[in-house]
């Protein structure tokens, strides 16, 4: 496989640039795709070349859209005065699929990492607080639903403090919980089962 054609050679190199994906697989890919019609490869070539032009966050929970506002914040049926908060749009994912839960949510894109030199500015916990700051009376809960890891417990720790503080200082009286039992230390919220995941949002406790 060292001498692929020059084009099926970019390809395979840019799938290995993928999470997950060795040299032997991303050579297979490469292959694979000269077996799908003519008319599918134009199309993904379209999504891929506007993917990263047309894509934002939503300006009020910063999941990612093509809107302003994404689809769950602008749904009059979501309940805006809950607010469950996550690391990462795939996580909204996981919770959407399992259709288990109808408030709204705050992306952090990301969690407070000190080993990888992530600190709280670099993830949109500012973007949280100021959120709560402004709507803190119409909010009635948030949920941290960051991962039960060590760098997970962290990230709502420190958001938890921020938030009792905000609450002190407003005189709001919004709840604040995490996700309950269910979920094994150390899990990925991406890969959860949705039962395990229902369970863990029904059983939630204050935090
Ligand atoms: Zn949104």
């Amino acid at each position: 496989m060292a001498n692929l054609p020059y084009n099926l050679k970019q390809i395979a190199l840019f799938f290995q640039r993928l999470p997950g994906i060795g040299q032997k697989t991303a050579n297979r890919l490469a292959l694979y795709l000269l077996r799908l019609p003519q008319q599918d490869l134009q199309e993904i070539a379209g999504y891929l070349a506007q993917v990263k032009t047309k894509t934002k966050m939503c300006q009020i929970c910063y999941n990612i859209t093509e809107n302003d506002v994404c689809e769950i914040c602008a749904n009059p049926q979501r309940n805006q005065s809950l607010i469950t908060v996550i690391e990462d749009s795939l996580d909204i994912l996981s919770f959407e699929t399992a259709n288990i839960y109808q408030g709204v949510y705050h992306v952090l894109h990301g969690r407070i990492d000190p080993l990888n030199h992530i600190s709280p500015e670099d993830i949109f916990i500012d973007k949280l607080l100021k959120r709560v700051k402004q709507n803190g009376k119409e909010i009635k809960e948030i949920i941290l639903a960051t991962n039960p890891d060590m760098e997970g417990e962290a990230t709502a720790m420190y958001i938890k403090n921020k938030l009792q503080l905000i609450k002190e200082q407003n005189y709001f009286i919004f709840k604040i919980t995490r996700l309950g039992y269910g979920l094994p230390i150390g899990a990925n919220l991406e890969y959860t089962d949705y039962m395990t995941l229902k369970k863990s949002i029904d059983s939630r406790i204050e935090y």
